[in-house]
């Protein structure tokens, strides 16, 4: 019997500054531990991304644990080394401390208890090394491989930091989508002293801007909070004092619900950049990039499950939330039921990022409690 300490193992993996895409070590410090369980461990690098698959057990269904190792740039000043998984008054200090570093601790630990009761089931964990980049060389492309090789995952749990409050207060059963718009207006450059020989872009921007800005997208959904638009920038870079400017440019983001697609949102800014243009008699350019669509799986008995698991444990009936950013769960969606639940979000992405021992000891009990009940009923 493999008795796996997950607050060890999450220190050993803090301790690889595998800051994206670097992999510094990780996915072989994950692999070391997982290996004497009995699992099969598949290296998949693409690009520069180091991935791991790692599987035991032939027969379905099969349950993934899904994550990434890689990490953000540490950023200002810490209190101890952000690569040192120190513990201090029982809590546990480095970057990938709760984002997510030793939610992949607690996926090995518990599956190593399961796998120790001499339980049965087959359990997947699939990590990345880019998920706080681009994602484009990370879970989408061991899902690819996956399905390359007839492999499917029949359910999934992500651990991503779910909870604001405490461990399992909250289940993610989705996300909003993300749309990126670069706005470029065209007018006509000129001397301020002759305007009318001139076409000044940057009313045009800012009367787009305040149409968009006031429109109302929509008041939320049974699942979903009311979508967001937000311009993140206005970048005209204008140094002369007497020059009306030939182009002005802008960006926005949406974060959007169920009630939209990434083409009803470009008509509806298309639309509103005509009318703009019409009064102006300047040109618009609109660039799209999307980041993820929205996406929810629908509450049932995965989700029952899940929330009984962390009911057995703490106490609590988790709540379902879809707030947030964007996460690998927004590719996993697109080939099996995929929840979130992972550890507290309050330090991710900050200075002096940290989780309290007993919080990953927590976690480890709901996921070891998730597998028993998983493989004992499986869900449809
Ligand atoms: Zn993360």
């Amino acid at each position: 019997m493999t008795i796996l300490d997950p607050v060890a193992l999450a220190q050993a993996l803090i301790r690889c500054p595998s800051v994206t895409p670097k992999d510094e070590g990780a996915l072989d410090v994950l692999e070391e531990a997982l290996k004497p369980l009995g699992f099969a461990c598949h290296r998949l690098p693409f690009g520069e991304v180091e991935n791991l698959y790692a599987r035991i057990g032939d027969g379905a269904p099969l349950f993934c644990f899904a994550g990434h190792t890689d990490v953000v740039p540490p950023g200002g000043q810490w209190k101890s080394d952000p690569f040192g998984g120190e513990i201090r008054d029982g809590v546990l200090y480095g970057r990938g401390a709760t984002d997510m570093k030793s939610a992949i601790a607690c996926f090995a630990a518990a599956a190593a208890r399961h796998l120790a009761k001499g339980a049965s089931g087959s359990i997947a964990l699939l990590i990345t090394g880019d998920e706080e980049g681009e994602a484009v060389d990370g879970t989408r492309k061991v899902l690819d491989w996956l399905k390359d090789k007839g492999k499917r995952l029949d359910h999934c749990v992500v651990g991503e930091p779910s909870s604001v409050a405490a461990v399992g207060v909250t289940i993610k059963i989705g996300r909003r989508g993300s749309l990126n718009v670069r706005v470029t207006v065209k007018g006509v450059q000129g001397h301020v002293a002759y305007p009318a020989k001139a076409r000044n872009p940057i009313p045009a921007l800012a009367a787009l801007a305040t149409r968009l800005s006031e429109h109302k997208l929509d008041d939320g959904t049974a699942q979903f909070e009311p979508s967001t638009l937000a311009f993140t920038s206005v970048d005209v870079g204008n140094p002369a004092t007497n020059v009306i400017p030939a182009e002005a440019r802008a960006q926005l983001n949406i974060r959007f619900n169920d009630r939209h697609t990434p083409e009803t949102l470009a008509d509806f800014i298309a639309g509103e950049a005509k009318a703009v243009s019409q009064q102006t008699g300047c040109g618009i350019d609109l660039e799209y990039s999307l980041s993820g669509v929205a996406f929810a799986t629908q509450p049932g008995a995965f989700s029952s499950l899940v929330a009984n698991a962390i009911q057995s444990v703490t106490g609590r009936t988790p709540a379902f939330s879809t707030g947030g950013g964007t996460s690998d769960a927004r590719f996993i969606v697109q080939h099996c039921p995929v929840l979130e639940l992972g550890l507290v979000s309050a330090t991710m992405h900050k200075v002096d990022e940290c989780a309290a021992v007993a919080d990953i000891q927590r976690l480890t009990d709901i996921y070891a409690a998730l597998l028993d009940a998983y493989f004992k009923n499986p869900p449809q």
